[in-house]
């Protein structure tokens, strides 16, 4: 009896689970993986397709409830299974009723409001910490990501595990020698979703697009990921030279990958303490995790957001004018000179250059992570026996709508209106998706950074902002052949860091 009554209870526990999962999993429709051309309907999740009928279908979370089925009693799983079968029915139901729907305005407003809250309280960082640079700290959540999973599970873990909560070493102590790896991590979009100032801590909530490959015992499967990862550092902590602050480097010294197990830096021996000198990842958590196929790739959705009003930031003049002031421009002059030698330059090269499958000619246009999330959909095209073309690309408009500004960078979002002939071609070159004839209008919103103090306004997108050369030579890390220096990261001209379609853009 006692048996029964404790199956009956894992039952409804289980259900309950399933259910939260099925109803949470719509949000995923939300997430839209970095790249160009977007409103296809293939997002890389699998699972989540904008246009709802494609091949890529949930396959992934429905390999993962069979598995757990399999290892359940029948007199559990069966009942089990009849529940899934019922939820999924009422979760297709939903989802053919937003079929082709616009986004509610209500929707569009409230991430808007989000956002604004986020973009307050990110100032009121700024004003805690004047060395704060979201850019920076950006690069620093990613390399710590990056590393975390490429190390997970191996002993080069202790010099990543200083940055993380001491659970997570422990973690990856026991997964050591259960014969998995993971490899190709591609980290897409990154969006600070809160940050706050409680408990003696500082703490920013960044929410986490990514792909990895993960071999377990010879077998390799590729997952798409949504993370929610949670970063704290004591209150009244100051942002590290940006060198340091960028890498998982010892705060101290700057010696890069160099830790003990004990948690002491090889190089000076400071013994790192989480949130002590640095941000630490208190908690991370899997929001969505799906098998990543390349089925459905040729697949388009509907064009959603292009009308959508566009979403100007609060006190953009403000910013705009202070961006003009410390740079000592004259904005009259500078915003078509921005808009026409950058934006609709960069924006033509590397449209060109993405069809062409050819990223490394713009490659000194592109912040590392803008061109790793390319590469990635290159390459899963290519895999796929498939190449998107986008041609006859024409610009209708260009809007500056934000302004960022920060002690190490300037950072400005325009929304650019554009269409192009946007399909997709096997490799005999017939269509297999889109529409090589019927020009499709979209719009894009693009951020762009420069290191602050750079003046060169336009430079020929041909050559090293850094040295003149040609740029026939970037390397994959973004340094030039000629000069060796890392073009990548702003610091000699303005960088393509992130593309956000409008059906998602927030501010
Ligand atoms: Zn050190
Ligand atoms: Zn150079």
């Amino acid at each position: 009896m006692k048996n029964n009554q404790n199956y009956t209870r894992l039952f409804w526990t289980l259900l309950l689970i399933f259910s939260i999962i099925l109803i949470i999993g719509p949000i995923g429709l939300e997430h839209v993986f970095a790249r160009p051309g977007g409103g296809h309907g293939f997002s890389g999740g699998g699972g989540y397709s904008g246009g709802g009928s494609s091949g890529g279908g949930g396959g992934g979370d429905g390999d993962l409830i069979i598995l757990i089925l399999s290892m359940l009693p029948p007199e559990i799983s069966v009942p089990l299974v009849i529940a899934i079968i019922v939820f999924r029915i009422i979760q297709q139901r939903r989802k053919k009723k937003n079929n082709g729907a616009v986004i509610s305005a209500p929707t569009v407003v409230n991430r808007v409001n989000a956002n604004n809250q986020t973009q307050n309280t990110l100032q009121q960082l700024l004003q805690r910490d004047a060395n704060f640079s979201k850019v920076v700290f950006l690069d620093f959540a990613a390399s710590v990501f990056y590393k975390y999973y490429v190390w997970y599970g191996k002993p080069e873990f202790r010099f990543v595990a200083p940055f993380f909560a001491p659970t997570e070493a422990e973690n990856s102590k026991r997964a050591q020698g259960q014969n998995q790896s993971n490899s190709e991590i591609v980290v897409g979009a990154m969006n600070i979703k809160n940050i706050s100032f409680s408990g003696g801590y500082d703490t920013i909530t960044l929410e986490i697009d990514a792909n990895y490959t993960n071999t377990h015992q010879g077998k390799a499967t590729r997952f798409s990921v949504y993370e929610r990862w949670h970063f704290m550092r004591k209150s009244g902590l100051q942002s590290l030279a940006p060198e340091t602050m960028r890498s998982v480097a010892c705060p101290n010294c700057g010696a890069v990958s160099s830790f003990t197990d004990n948690g002491d830096c090889s190089s000076c021996g400071t013994h790192l303490q989480a949130g002590e000198q640095q941000w630490f990842v208190s908690n991370m958590a899997i929001i969505d995790r799906k098998y990543f196929s390349t089925q459905g790739m040729a697949h388009y959705a509907e064009e959603r957001g292009t009308n959508f009003p566009t979403i100007y930031q609060n006190g953009l003049s403000t910013q705009l004018a202070e961006f003009g002031r410390r740079n000592g421009v004259n904005l009259q002059a500078w915003q078509p000179t921005f808009a026409n030698d950058i934006v609709a330059q960069y924006f033509m090269k590397i449209y060109a250059a993405w069809s062409a499958n050819k990223l490394s000619s713009v490659r000194n246009l592109l912040s590392d992570r803008t061109f790793e999330s390319f590469m990635f959909w290159i390459s899963a095209y290519k895999s796929a026996g498939l190449t998107n073309k986008l041609e006859n690309i024409k610009i209708a408009e260009i809007q500056i709508v934000r302004v960022d500004l920060d002690k190490l960078y300037d950072s400005v979002t325009v929304r650019i209106f554009a269409s192009a002939l946007d399909f997709v071609t096997d490799a005999q070159g017939n269509v297999k998706g889109g529409n090589a004839r019927k020009p499709r209008e979209y719009s894009e919103y693009w951020t762009f950074i420069r290191r602050f103090g750079v003046k060169k306004e336009a430079f020929d997108t041909n050559t090293c902002p850094s040295c003149g050369a040609p740029a026939d030579n970037m390397g994959q890390a973004g340094e030039c052949g000629y000069c060796g220096n890392k073009v990548s990261n702003g610091d000699f001209s303005w960088v393509l860091a992130i593309i956000t379609q409008d059906e998602v853009y927030g501010g």
